[in-house]
């Protein structure tokens, strides 16, 4: 597993060059926002190099590449002193209410027997972050702004490989995200928000994390504009 430290507080965790999780540092510890796939050891190794406890796991939405070691990692870590936060909408889905949202299901959803301690909704607060709506790849998914720095951890309302894109449109280089998306006119409505928060670091499931990102999510919000 790769780690790059991003800010003081974020560093980034990739597994298999594909996948992103993001090690969020608090007063009390730590907050893993999502998990990656078979890769509870590593993150927990990660923890622990940081020299501060993973206290809370929050996931931006329920596709299997991002709660994957969830499982895993509550089983390693155990539940005492560590809360699993889900968004409420994905956690509906998980639990096979597909029916409850209209559209196709797409994108892997795996059966979880970690149930969640706080179904989150817009607005909440994970610590530093905020939780920020960002529905359209999954109809639940949300982003975390850290409100000390402008770090967005946007899950997979963007991607980074090759370039910024918004999984709207599939791409030659990275066209899995935009293959999973439910929601695609959704999915560039939820991109359209996320940049006018202005963050001043755009980190993702998949890809690099760029910093600055106004210009490059502009221009990949105009690329997703239908007909463009
Ligand atoms: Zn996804």
């Amino acid at each position: 597993m790769r780690s790059v430290q991003l800010t003081t507080s974020l560093s980034q965790l990739t597994k298999f060059g594909l996948v992103n999780a993001y090690l969020v540092r608090e007063n009390d510890g730590l907050t893993l926002v999502d998990t990656a796939m078979n890769a509870a050891g590593e993150l927990i190794d990660e923890a622990r190099r940081l020299g501060a406890p993973i206290r809370r796991i929050a996931l931006t939405h329920g596709h299997g590449d991002h709660v994957g070691s969830l499982d895993q990692l509550c089983e390693r870590l155990g539940r005492e002193g560590v809360s699993v936060l889900m968004p409420a909408i994905d956690q509906r889905i998980l639990d096979g209410e597909h029916d409850a949202f209209p559209g196709r299901k797409r994108g892997s959803w795996p059966k979880l027997a970690t149930r969640p301690d706080v179904l989150l909704e817009p607005g909440q607060r994970v610590g530093s972050l905020e939780v920020i709506p960002a529905p359209g790849h999954t109809p639940g998914q949300v982003a975390y702004l850290d409100t000390r720095e402008g770090s967005l951890i946007a899950g997979d309302a963007f991607t980074t490989f090759g370039r910024l894109e918004v999984p709207s449109h599939a791409t030659l280089r990275f066209p899995f995200a935009a293959m999973a998306t439910w929601d695609r006119r959704q999915a560039l409505r939820s991109a359209i928000a996320l940049r006018a928060l202005e963050p001043a670091l755009l980190a993702v499931g998949h890809g690099r994390a760029l910093s600055a990102p106004a210009a490059a999510m502009d221009a990949a919000i105009r690329r997703a504009q239908p007909g463009a």
